[in-house]
């Protein structure tokens, strides 16, 4: 039987290389095109070559896609910058990457006509969100280049799909950890700084008072979602894509254990955020399994 082809863009960072690991578990055969700014070659580094083939370029160039994209099955397109505060600094070189790379990526796709291509959206599309949970169909209010150009390339997935009829899912993404998290960043995310705190016997660094919630879903809760997705007959859907739960960095720190600092608040740093995630577990018929505190306990042992 013919392998099933899955092309990963951002598949040697912390999500794509997990979702990798899965893939090939699935049995497919993986492309994976990363542009090696924030993905790590050492994240795929046990992977044969005739399972994985890894391309480093740069998806917002105008290069020919179509050789990767040939006979391909699924695309996952995780490839993007992420962060807040460089992106304020920098509102341009986001939309290139972010916005345009996926323009290209779905003008590559609809050329081979992929049976499915999966985004990662952002939940920060919401902003500060009224409703608590939030679903999909709550407001948008993009409220730094970060969120405005990762839903921009939201737009851009589900409008080709009306125009070319192809079978697009967005997955808005609330805080996914896991192994493999990026730990080098200056503007980490918070399981990333408690990390590599923890490894230097540092305290825990607390932004404001802690009390201010995330929802987060483990990177395995995350692509088992992935799975059940691309075998689907969905297609031209949004979902949330979290655990359906809040947890305060408080909680999370009494988890970890050990020292903590307070230190200032971050811009745009929303107090409140938690997906209903109710529409994608009614379509796929999926729901995440590790809490958070095994999540952490995984983390934090390895
Ligand atoms: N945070 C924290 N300590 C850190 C890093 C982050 O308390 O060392 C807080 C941060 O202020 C935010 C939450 O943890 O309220 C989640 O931050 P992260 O950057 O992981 O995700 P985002 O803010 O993009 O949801």
């Amino acid at each position: 039987m013919k392998k099933i082809k899955s092309i990963v863009t951002g598949g040697a960072g912390f999500i794509g290389s997990n979702l990798v690991d899965r893939l090939v578990k699935e049995g497919h055969k993986v492309i994976v095109l990363d542009n090696f700014v924030s993905g790590k070659k050492r994240n795929l580094s046990h992977h044969l070559k005739k399972n994985v083939k890894i391309f480093k370029l740069d998806i917002s160039k105008k290069l020919k896609f179509d050789k990767y994209f040939k006979g391909a099955n699924y695309v996952f397109h995780l490839a993007g910058l992420a962060e807040i505060v460089p992106s304020i600094k920098n509102p341009k070189k986001y939309f290139i990457n972010n916005t345009l790379g996926t323009l290209n990526m779905l003008e590559a796709a609809r050329k081979v006509k992929v049976d499915k291509f999966i985004y990662a959206a952002s939940s920060s599309c919401y902003g500060s969100p009224k409703k608590i949970p939030t679903s999909e169909t709550e407001k948008i209010d993009t409220k730094h280049p970060y969120a405005f150009t990762k839903f921009l390339g939201e737009e851009a997935v589900m409008n080709y799909a009306i125009f070319f009829g192809m079978h697009n899912i967005s997955c808005r993404f609330f805080n996914v950890y896991g192994p493999r998290l990026n730990t080098t960043s200056q503007y980490g995310a918070v399981f990333s700084n408690f990390l590599t705190q923890k490894k230097k016997n540092k305290p825990l660094t607390i932004v404001g008072n802690g009390k201010q919630t995330r929802d987060f879903i483990h990177i395995d809760d995350l692509t088992n979602a992935f799975i059940k997705l691309s075998k689907s007959n969905l297609k031209n859907k949004i979902y949330n894509l979290g655990s359906g739960k809040e947890t305060s960095i408080n909680q999370i720190v009494n988890i970890i254990g050990g020292k903590k600092i307070f230190i200032p608040r971050r811009p745009g740093d929303p107090n409140r955020s938690c997906a209903n995630i109710q529409k994608i577990q009614r379509d796929i018929n999926w729901k995440p399994e590790i809490s958070i505190k095994e999540g952490i306990q995984r983390l934090f042992n390895n």
